[in-house]
């Protein structure tokens, strides 16, 4: 009886080689795949070796066997949960028993001549979180195989699946039918997060290994790689609980201490280790263990599995790129790239070439998140929560990003692709159509002057000041610099934007917001303090800068250097007290006197402004409005703040209707109160570019909006069109109605008098 694990003392490492070296062969492919299962079967003492993959249609087809009857080989067909093999590719996971024939699940197939073997050992092959096929052992004598025979197989299957997957073992036309990869075109409903239309070749924000990165060239130094990579990590995640690097709205406490759990969890190292000893990469080793762990929970219900097994990837995602050492700009991409994502930080998203950008899916996120505003800004469409992404694409796969309607299509027919560019065509002519608007005065029917404003944050928005033929910058997100930087940006970097900023506006006034971090924008670099339970509601935005006021004045030092001999706009974000405001402006004032002290020239006009984005000011405008130069209302916060709703939550972001009573009550408040004071005022959140909702505005008395670039054209297209003497009539049934939207309402009456939608 063969006894033992001959791959123990010779290890796998050879044999994994071979296999490579078997299948990049010039043999024909089942020839090579006929030499890798006779290569296993030797190196694993077994009699029987063979490969199942996974057709189409969801049966596993035996395609290559060392032992098992040839004629078998692409007859046997098992269905979906059939027999062993098929049972190990349902639950993802390894299955070693010394007498096969007696288990419950065991399926004879009398072609195959499968009798004689009792023990068997089959290993699932895993892409992603599937079971792509099936790996097997047999042996005639009823034995078990030990541990370390499970780890083997396992780490065989992995370099087997990533090979197959690859398109290095079978051709494409081989590879057609099978559930490999997913290769037939799908449609994903998804919400929409950022307008347009976009096609291109899939790029997933988590690289796949490539091939040739599997394999080992010096095993001592991958397990020192791993080692010390593990280390690091554990350390960030010590440092991040003690309040350091990154929780200035990192992930919380919860999801902090379930990384340290997993970062110390003996079961989780130990596997990676002996994935390294077993000859893999220490990336493909974390790799392995993160497909193992998505395959086995991607059928969990239960919720918090579900969040702790993203945990669990977001820390072996870590992992991954403390290994890679690069950033996603150095990596190869195509030119039409579509990004797929779980979800994204805003600075992830910066941290791609602009130019190669089309479009983003994401398979979570919320439409009022960062990364969705900096899509926007990029003016690429975004389709968020797309259930099952990116189990269903491969890096390359063709996929229209749709942000009309909110949906992915992946590899789509040439029909379907066909309708995409006729749609893009008409989008062009629109985009066109906004361009002829672009010098024409934004002045409704009834002759109201309105002010199209832009919103901006990165050097790409002032071309697109140009392009939209906005009046100006209603909003600059100066944080934007600060999240692209890997250092705290220093004052000579700072002034050099705003100075560009300037300089391409011209005439054209810009409003500088001070720096807004916190809640879901994360500046690494910056060490905060103590650790936040909430950050949406904890020491963002002006409450950092007044508590930090080192960082504060060197950004006003930078604004005020830039804005020298022309007018300076700056406001503060998320002032909840009038005290807040008047101890910024304070600052302002000292920055001032420094400058003067110094012989600088000061801007020859200064305005100071406040956001009003926090619900406390409603009851207080009457003291602020007096201490500002102008006011700007963030809807984005001032809502989410009102209706208690995390922007960037989305079982809760999409709650209300910026459309409803309590909502256009705030802001008729604040437009009533500005008008009595004689106080310029400004909406700037994403309200202010669609179309319906900049409608309302305007009917409840706003004349001046800042909108992402997208929106400003076809805000402007309603401008032209509305007559607002007729709709302000209506209002103060809108404003009265006890419903809890009026955006019905609204749409008709807007539709009843022809404004262009
Ligand atoms: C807002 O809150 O509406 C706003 C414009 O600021 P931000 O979206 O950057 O928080
Ligand atoms: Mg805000």
């Amino acid at each position: 009886m063969p006894t033992g694990p001959a791959m123990t003392t010779r290890g796998p490492r050879n044999l994994l080689r071979q296999i490579r070296e078997a299948m990049a062969g010039a043999a024909p492919a089942q020839e090579r795949l006929d030499g890798v299962v006779r290569i296993i079967a030797r190196s694993m003492v077994a009699e029987v070796c063979s490969i199942y993959l996974r057709r189409a249609s969801g049966e596993l087809e035996l395609f290559a066997t060392e032992g098992l009857n040839r004629e078998a080989v692409h007859n046997t067909r098992l269905r979906p949960g059939e027999g062993l093999v098929g049972e190990v590719a349902r639950l993802a996971q390894p299955i070693s028993l010394s007498d096969a024939p007696t288990h419950p699940s065991f399926s004879y197939r009398p072609e195959t001549g499968e009798d004689p073997y009792h023990a068997f050992l089959g290993a699932p092959l895993l892409r992603g979180g599937r079971a792509i096929g099936v790996l097997v052992v047999q042996n005639r004598a009823e034995r078990r195989y030990d541990e370390d025979e499970v780890e083997d197989i396992q780490t065989i299957a992995m370099v087997l699946a990533e090979t197959v997957a690859s398109g290095e073992l079978l051709a494409q036309e081989e590879l057609r039918d099978i559930e490999v990869a997913p290769h037939r075109p799908e449609r994903i409903k998804g919400q929409k997060f950022g307008d347009g239309l976009a096609f291109g070749h899939v790029v997933l924000h988590e690289a796949p290994l490539p091939p040739e990165r599997l394999l080992a060239e010096n095993q001592q130094v991958e397990e020192i790689r791993l080692r010390e990579a593990l280390n690091r990590l554990k350390s960030d995640v010590d440092h991040m609980l003690e309040g350091g690097l990154g929780n200035l709205a990192g992930p919380s406490f919860e999801v902090l201490e379930t990384y340290r759990m997993f970062a110390d969890d003996r079961g989780w190292n130990r596997s990676l280790e002996e994935a390294v000893r077993n000859g893999l990469t220490a990336e493909a080793a974390v790799d392995r263990v993160r497909n193992e762990h998505r395959a086995r929970f991607a059928q969990a219900r239960d919720p918090y599995i579900k969040e702790r097994l993203h945990d669990f990837e977001d820390l072996a995602n870590r992992l991954l790129r403390i290994l890679a050492g690069d950033k996603p700009g150095e990596r190869d991409l195509p030119d039409d790239a579509i990004l797929v994502a779980r979800n994204l930080g805003p600075a992830d998203l910066l941290e791609y070439p602009r130019h190669k950008l089309k479009g983003l899916l994401l398979e979570e996120g919320s439409a009022a998140s960062h990364a969705a505003i900096v899509a926007r800004a990029l003016q690429i469409p975004c389709v968020g929560r797309l259930q099952g992404l990116r189990d269903r694409l491969s890096e390359g796969d063709l996929v229209i990003a749709d942000g009309e309607t909110g949906e992915a299509h992946l590899r789509p027919r040439p029909d379907m692709l066909q309708a995409v560019r006729s749609r893009m065509e008409v989008r062009d002519q629109r985009r066109a159509e906004f361009i002829r608007l672009r010098d024409v005065p934004a002045v409704t029917l009834d002759g109201t002057r309105v002010t199209l404003l832009t919103n901006a944050g990165l050097a790409v928005d002032l071309e697109n000041l140009n392009e939209t033929g906005a009046e100006g910058i209603g909003l600059f997100r100066t944080e934007f610099q600060f999240m692209v930087s890997d250092e705290l940006p220093r004052l000579d970097v700072q002034t050099a934007l705003y100075r560009l900023v300037l300089d391409a506006a011209g005439d054209r006034p810009v409003t500088f917001r001070t720096l807004d971090v916190g809640g879901d924008k994360v500046l690494p670099y910056l060490d905060q303090g103590e650790r936040e339970e909430n950050p949406a509601l904890g020491r963002r935005a002006i409450r950092l800068g007044l508590d930090r006021p080192a960082l504060l004045r060197m950004q006003l030092r930078a604004l005020l250097a830039a804005g020298s001999g022309r007018e300076l706009r700056v406001m503060f974000p998320m002032i909840a007290t009038v005290d807040e405001f008047r101890a910024a402006r304070e600052m302002v004032d000292e920055e001032c006197a420094w400058a003067r002290r110094r012989g600088r020239t000061l801007p020859a006009v200064l305005r100071v402004g406040a956001m009003v984005e926090c619900p406390s000011l409603l009851w207080h405008l009457d003291a602020l409005l007096p201490l500002t130069d102008f006011i700007s209302v963030g809807t984005n916060d001032l809502l989410q703040y009102m209706f208690a709703a995390d922007r960037t939550n989305p079982m809760v972001s999409d709650r209300y209707d910026p459309l409803s009573p309590p909502a256009l009550r705030a802001l008729a408040e604040i437009q009533r109160k500005c008008v009595d004071t004689g106080t310029p005022v400004s909406v700037c959140g994403e309200l202010a570019g669609r179309p319906l909702e900049a409608f309302a505005l305007l009917t409840l008395g706003f004349h001046r909006l800042s909108a992402p670039a997208g929106g400003v054209g076809p805000v402007k297209r309603m401008v032209l069109s509305a007559d607002l003497t007729a709709a302000r009539r209506a209002m103060p049934g809108l404003l009265g109605s006890s419903a809890g939207s009026v955006r019905n309402e609204i749409e008709s009456l807007a539709r009843k008098l022809n404004v262009a939608l």
